[in-house]
């Protein structure tokens, strides 16, 4: 049985509402509260996005947990920036350079800061300047 043109059983105001009025081609309203709920659904997807790492750090997480997975103790070299949830950023460089795309690694000149990995360029921007502040005055 289609359900197309059936309006009955809609959850209106609702984002499943609105994919229903699309399912069964009965036209989405402002009456019907529909419309605001894509709204509110969009408004809070870039929103998200502004917020940065969502959808890349899943497919990151899965890389790390392989390689990582089994080491509890905490690591001298943590991540510099805190508020990055991607494992590994801004952690000490290793030998390989890590093969994500979009990761960016970081040494200062005249820095006693190791170089470091970082999984993008807003963090990397944010590991330079932590690396600028430790500049080996000696040197
Ligand atoms: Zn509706
Ligand atoms: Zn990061």
């Amino acid at each position: 049985m289609s359900v197309i043109g059936q309006e009955e059983g809609i959850q209106h105001g609702s984002m499943r509402g609105f994919r229903q009025h699309n399912r069964r081609k009965v036209p989405v309203t402002e009456a019907c509260g529909c419309l605001q709920a894509k709204r509110d659904e969009d408004a809070a997807k870039s929103a998200a996005r502004q917020a940065g790492t969502a959808p890349r750090a899943a497919a990151q997480h899965r890389w790390n947990g392989s390689r990582h997975s089994g080491t509890s103790r905490p690591e001298a070299n943590t991540a510099v920036r805190a508020d990055c949830p991607t494992e590994g950023c801004g952690q000490e460089a290793a030998d390989r350079f890590p093969k994500q795309r979009g990761w960016v690694r970081v040494h200062v000149s005249g820095s006693t800061d190791p170089a470091r990995d970082f999984c993008s360029g807003s963090c990397a921007t944010y590991g330079i300047a932590l690396a600028e502040l430790r500049m080996d005055n000696a040197a």
